[in-house]
């Protein structure tokens, strides 16, 4: 048996990973495969995603686990222990799987170049090395509207097949949304535009997001780069 696939579906919020997700596990589980979908625990209660996002799957079949280095590894015990039990014929899901993508380890070359791997790779690497596909789903980028970790973009790099969904744009409503936009309610002032300088992922906060296209995306005090000004100048009309 040769290696198995590695899927990573991506996109903004809204843009269906999840139902794909679970589009493709079905689908092997009609062909005799067991799914083994994984789900970071911090997301069930922020998203509201709960079993019903999951729904045509076996409760059994979907685990909430921590997001860190644990998670993972007891991503692994939960699959040998599958295995060990009714063999190799399964298909491993990972949803939200951009919240696993945030811890890496620094791995050296002689020269000294350093690469960082996410931890979840490691996990993602030996279950395909067992003949077992893995299916990924998550953000590509952050409400900054650049990539949502180093994790994610090592993930999309090694992904052999990668698959980039669009949500429909909530403000001028084209099938083009590529980016997620997060606000504030802010009492007395209403809806008001994110800063570069939030963090990431923000806890237990009453956030807005919104799926919206290039031209539709904005966030407050973006870095500004003197090599992006210098060519500006030139691209004006
Ligand atoms: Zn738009």
């Amino acid at each position: 048996m040769g290696k198995g696939i590695f899927t990573l579906l991506v996109g903004c919020m809204y843009a269906g990973k999840t139902e794909e997700l679970i589009r493709r596990i079905k689908r092997f589980s009609i062909a005799g495969y067991e799914p083994v979908v994984f789900a970071p625990s911090n997301s069930r209660n922020r998203y509201g995603l709960g079993l019903s996002s999951y729904s045509g799957l076996r409760h059994e079949d979907v685990y909430w686990v921590d997001n860190g280095v644990n998670g993972i590894k007891e991503m692994a015990e939960v699959l040998r222990e599958r295995i060990a039990r009714n063999g190799k014929r399964k298909v491993v899901g990972i949803d939200e799987i951009q919240f696993f993508s945030l811890e890496t380890y620094d791995v050296s070359t002689p020269e000294g170049s350093v690469f960082k791997v996410p931890y979840v790779w490691d996990f993602i690497e030996l279950v395909n090395d067992l003949g077992i596909n893995v299916i990924g789903a998550g953000l590509d980028k952050s409400f900054r509207g650049y990539p949502f970790s180093v994790g994610m973009m090592f993930l999309m790099s090694m992904a052999d097949e990668l698959v980039k969904l669009h949500a429909v744009c909530d403000v001028c409503k084209k099938d083009n949304a590529t980016h997620t936009l997060r606000m504030h309610n802010v009492p007395g002032e209403g809806l008001k535009y994110a800063s570069w300088d939030e963090p990431l992922v923000m806890v237990g906060s009453k956030d807005s997001y919104m799926a919206v296209c290039k031209d539709d995306f904005k966030v407050v005090g973006e870095p500004k780069s003197s090599f992006k000004e210098s060519l500006k100048k030139v691209l004006s009309f």
